[in-house]
């Protein structure tokens, strides 16, 4: 029985002689050497073990021998049956003969190996779970089994509110990412599942999530629990839609900016989903903002703005957007408007004239009222073949156009429009080139008396372009006038006027001839502009006297004081002044008595109907009047015609120029004209 009962246990039972050598074991330990009971039987520990591991064991031994105690301790064994050590847990006892004596020791030994292991695993698995994030474990039914503590913190869910229930109780009634259906079908194939879901704390607030849920299969691949970690993305959730708000959203209106725009539209356009419908793009500015900015402070500016975001948003319908590209520059785009681009166009029309109509209504700005309006161009487009940056030049051209026929209307972009921009663009480039070439010259017409003596001459700038031919100053002053190229030519004119009067003066037929100069705004306002007319005139040595400028009345009425001030220092060297296509503008009559102006030059638009049209007549006749009684000369542009020669003249007129006397001509041709009515 004895036998049987050591041969029956799982720990090694051993002896030793005084020499170390086996006297007894058991088949546990013949078992743990992998050697039969017989073949380990007389030999010592050291025999058994490979590895030098049997010292300790040995010096162990002796100990025990020594004190007679019995010793418990773990000790590290080697065996050629497993790889590694195995740690055992051993206790050894001397063993003593009837008269006490020592004859050997004895001891008992347990594997304790793959206990401790497992202890170090859960150990681990412990501190794992005590994680920063929140973790459920569940059975198989999904059924709580256990939470961490961090789930608690998130949750506010205690273990025992847990236990029991399953962890659908935490997801928000009303989140509509989570779609439990779908996480199952996915567990079921994958065996994993994640994604972000609404949870809801205890206390009845809900929270973004992210979770994972794993299967836990058990060793015959059944599903045995399921692991849930979940973290609390509020923060995050928090700074993702604050960057996504500062990156896509304007901070003053809280529209969505350029930058939403170009990624919506573009998205649309490339995924070419609705092809038959148009759409439109609105493009707003406001009138006149800059003066609101400038007089009252950017903080009224600021209002103004944030109102008109408010009354954009309800002129439009759900699904439209409004957009603040910058400054005072909205954009609105209609989608879904009709398959048919006219259709589609009356509704964008529409639509502008609702947000031109609101703009107009008083806005209320720290208690006092403002009145503002805006200026709207609009393009159509196909849904889903539009670039937005080229929409956005054309809604922009047409913007354009709208404030250049006078504000507070909308304008539709066509493709003449924008050849009108292309074309005005390559002149812009041509004049910069025509400038450094030089591609200019001066024509001359002729100016006569009531006798129709010739007494001045007027110069007239003209563009040999070397593709387009001989360019009037009519198509490209304006432009010059924009970009300040006007600058350098008024020069050249200048120069060149100079040096003809130089020639002529010398000659005693042409002694007498005035030549009338044509300067424009930006040239007559330039600092400089007095030395400039000064050295021209020294330099060239010429009598002052018969150097006319020309002057328009809205050049001189944009500031009135300093232009007299400029006239008057250049008339003291001599020079003289007039008031070209006088009529057109808007000049008071209290303006005029104060101008040092020399002349009144009459428009050709009253002369040209003078002989049709009494109030033409009736309007000429009064200039002449006024020109009589302010003592200054008057002379009639764009005379053509016999009949109105003889009108003007009977009506006091006394100068006079126009195709009946001469057509602007070149040099050469206007010297020739002169000889042949001098002779
Ligand atoms: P403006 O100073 O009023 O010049 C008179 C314009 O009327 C000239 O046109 C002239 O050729 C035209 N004209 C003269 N008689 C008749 C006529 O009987 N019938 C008709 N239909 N037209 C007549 P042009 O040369 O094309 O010049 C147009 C405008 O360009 C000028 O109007 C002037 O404002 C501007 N301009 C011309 N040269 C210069 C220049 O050197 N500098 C500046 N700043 N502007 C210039
Ligand atoms: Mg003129
Ligand atoms: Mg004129």
């Amino acid at each position: 029985m004895f036998k049987l009962i050591l041969d029956s246990t799982p720990s090694m039972i051993f002896a030793f002689d005084l020499e170390h050598r086996f006297t007894l074991a058991n088949r546990a330990l013949a078992n743990f050497y992998g050697l039969s009971k017989e073949a380990i039987l007389g030999r010592t520990l050291k025999d058994l073990d490979a590895h030098q591991m049997a010292d300790p064991a040995l010096a162990f031994n002796q100990d025990i021998l020594s004190t007679g105690e019995a010793v418990a301790s773990e000790e590290m064994v080697e065996s050629r049956r497993f790889r590694g050590p195995r740690r055992l847990m051993t206790v050894k006892f001397p063993l003593r003969d009837d008269c006490g004596v020592a004859i050997g020791l004895g001891g008992v030994s347990t594997d304790i190996t793959e206990m401790t292991s497992a202890e170090e695993q859960l150990r681990i698995a412990a501190t794992a779970f005590e994680s920063q994030e929140g973790m459920v474990v569940t059975d198989a039914q999904f059924k709580v089994l256990k939470v961490n503590h961090s789930f608690t913190r998130i949750t506010g869910f205690a273990p025992a509110d847990m236990a029991g229930q399953t962890p659908e109780i935490l997801f928000a009634q009303d989140d509509a990412r989570l779609d439990c259906e779908r996480m199952w079908a996915v567990l079921r194939t994958k065996g994993y599942w994640e994604g972000e879901v609404k949870n809801r704390r205890k206390s009845g607030e809900n929270y973004p999530q992210h979770l994972t849920v794993t299967a836990v299969k058990d060793s015959k691949g059944k599903v045995a629990n399921y692991v849930l970690t979940m973290s609390d993305i509020t923060m995050r959730k928090e700074a993702e839609d604050e960057i996504q708000r500062l990156a896509f959203y304007d901070a003053l209106t809280g529209l969505p900016n350029r930058r939403f725009l170009a990624q919506r539209l573009n998205r649309g356009f490339a995924s070419g989903t609705r092809s038959r419908e148009h759409g439109a793009l609105l493009f707003i500015d406001l009138d006149n903002f800059k003066f609101l900015n400038d007089s009252r402070g950017h903080g009224v500016g600021d209002l103004l703005l944030q109102q008109v975001a408010q009354r954009l948003l309800k002129c439009v319908r759900e699904g439209d957007i409004v957009a603040r590209l910058g400054g005072d520059e909205f954009l609105v785009i209609l989608t879904d408007l009709s398959a048919h681009a006219l259709e589609a166009g009356a509704r964008a029309e529409s639509v502008g004239e609702k947000i031109l109509a609101s703009l107009d209504e008083p806005f209320e700005l720290e208690t006092h009222p403002h009145h503002s309006t805006g200026s709207i161009g609009i393009t159509l487009f196909r849904e889903n073949q539009a670039e937005f940056d080229e929409l956005l030049k054309q809604a922009d051209i047409a913007m354009y156009q709208a404030k250049h026929e006078g504000r507070n209307r909308l304008r539709f972009f066509d493709h003449r429009m924008q050849e009108a921009i292309a074309e005005r663009a390559e002149l812009e480039r041509d004049l910069r080139e025509a400038i450094q070439k030089m591609q200019f010259e001066l024509y001359f017409q002729l100016q006569v008396d009531q006798s129709r003596i010739p007494f001045a001459a007027e110069a007239l700038v003209r563009w040999n372009h070397p593709k387009r031919g001989l360019v009037g100053p009519s198509r490209f002053i304006q432009l010059a006038e924009e970009t300040g190229l006007v600058i350098p030519i008024g020069r050249w004119v200048l120069e060149q006027a100079c040096i003809r009067l130089e020639a002529w003066q010398k000659n005693p037929r042409t002694d007498r001839l005035l030549l009338s100069v044509n300067v424009s705004a930006r040239q007559f306002r330039q600092p400089d502009f007095v030395d400039q007319v000064r050295s021209a005139i020294a330099s060239h040595q010429i009598n002052a006297h018969l150097l006319k400028l020309e002057l328009t009345e809205s050049v001189l009425l944009e500031n009135i004081e300093e232009a007299t001030h400029t006239m008057d220092t250049l008339r003291q060297c001599g020079v003289r002044f007039a008031l070209d296509d006088f009529g057109t503008g808007y000049s008071s009559l209290r303006y005029l008595k104060k101008l040092p102006i020399d002349q009144l030059k009459i428009d050709q638009s009253f002369v040209r109907d003078i002989t049709v049209n009494q109030q033409d007549r009736a309007i000429v006749r009064t200039i002449i009047a006024m020109a009589s009684n302010l003592s200054v000369d008057c002379i009639a542009e764009g005379v053509e015609t016999e009949e109105e020669y003889r009108l003007l003249r009977g009506d006091g007129c006394q100068l006079f120029h126009g195709h009946l006397f001469g057509c602007a001509q070149p040099l050469s041709l206007f010297e020739a004209a002169l000889q042949a009515q001098a002779s």
